[in-house]
């Protein structure tokens, strides 16, 4: 249930509505709009509704949220998007967000020299996985702890906020301290208890949808980390399983103007994962920024030949800058804002 309240409401207004919910035992969110304050009401709606709040001073009126999820439904900002500023770089309504770099982070020199070629291309975001997920247990897993240092550094050199993936709560402490984004990968969309600890470490988070997940599961796993307080959730489509084999998996773009009737939180494509070619990351990248995503998680390596994974679908770095400039031009022709960029 949403309480929407008058625009002259009192804060004591609307902490005697916050409480009077809470004491039946509902949660609240209280979202600060530019006119009107909003609380949620999250619970059992039947007893909030009991509630005879239409009648409480300072209240305007009462709507129920009817999606499953809540505080990530774009009822819940009643249309308006939101906007994710990571350490000034911004993603979510009219800002287009790059975030590039490779996938994993696999030696000093390999990740320096990375976050150089990408910073100076004008990438906003630098990614790199210290903890990877793979499906063999006998795989590289990424250097852990020793990874995040190296990426501390590149951050420290550049000035570029880092994305990394957390997969497990044990691992979060360390990750928490190098991450300006935790990246949740496909593998872990479901992992509910390392969605919850994440929303509580206030930390913005990349969500990957998971292989087979539907868009409401993403949405509802979206909701865990919300749920905790941490408002500041991307959603990350990077392909779902179908039953065509000839690439690695089917980028769902439907899924952009999809989600952007059904959520406030910025959509982000990744074309790599997807495309598992890095032949497909181009017309895959700009066809996302057509169809009206906020950002791009792209992979690229200075020698994707050497790579330790994923080489085929990293883009050459020394090409990035090249790449960058036709995605951004395509993201401005659909109405985004580009950070850096010059007009098209
Ligand atoms: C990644 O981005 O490095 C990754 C492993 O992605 P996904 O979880 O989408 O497979
Ligand atoms: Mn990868």
């Amino acid at each position: 249930m949403m309480i929407v309240m008058k625009e002259e409401a009192t804060p004591e207004e609307i902490e005697a509505v916050v409480k009077r919910v809470e004491d039946v035992g509902a949660r609240t969110h209280v979202s600060q709009g530019e006119l009107v304050t909003v609380i949620g009401a999250i619970g059992d709606r039947e007893r909030v509704a009991n509630l005879g709040l239409e009648g409480f001073p300072g209240v305007d009126h009462l709507t129920p949220i009817t999606k499953p999820y809540k505080l990530s439904s774009l009822q819940f900002k009643k249309g308006e998007r939101s906007v994710i500023d990571v350490g000034g770089r911004k993603i979510g309504g009219e800002h287009f967000m790059t975030i590039a770099g490779p996938c994993t982070v696999e030696s000093r020199d390999q990740m320096l020299t990375s976050a150089r070629l990408v910073n100076e291309a004008g990438a906003q975001l630098l990614r790199g996985g210290a903890y990877k997920p793979r499906t063999s247990p006998y795989s590289f897993h990424g250097l852990g702890q020793a990874g995040l240092k190296l990426l501390a550094e590149a951050k420290e050199e550049t000035g570029m906020p880092i994305v990394t993936e957390c997969m497990d709560v044990r691992d979060l402490e360390a990750v928490a301290e190098v991450a300006d984004v935790i990246q949740l990968g496909a593998r872990n969309m479901q992992n509910y208890t390392l969605l919850t600890e994440v929303g509580r470490a206030g930390i913005p988070v990349l969500l990957k949808r998971g292989l087979s997940s539907t868009l409401e599961e993403l949405l509802m796993a979206a909701e865990y980390i919300l749920k905790e307080g941490n408002e500041d959730v991307m959603l990350c489509e990077r392909g779902i399983r179908t039953f065509e084999t000839a690439y690695r998996f089917t980028l769902d773009l439907m899924a952009v103007p999809v989600l952007r009737e059904l959520t406030h939180l910025p959509i982000v494509i990744d074309p790599s994962h997807a495309a598992g070619k890095r032949g497909l990351v181009l017309p895959l990248s700009l066809a996302a920024a057509a169809v009206g995503a906020d950002g791009i998680i792209v992979e690229t390596h200075p020698e994707p030949e050497a790579a330790i994974c994923d080489g085929p679908q990293q883009i050459y770095a020394h090409e990035f800058g090249d790449y960058l400039r036709q995605v951004e031009a395509a993201a401005q022709l659909a109405g985004k804002v580009v950070a850096g960029a010059t007009a098209v």
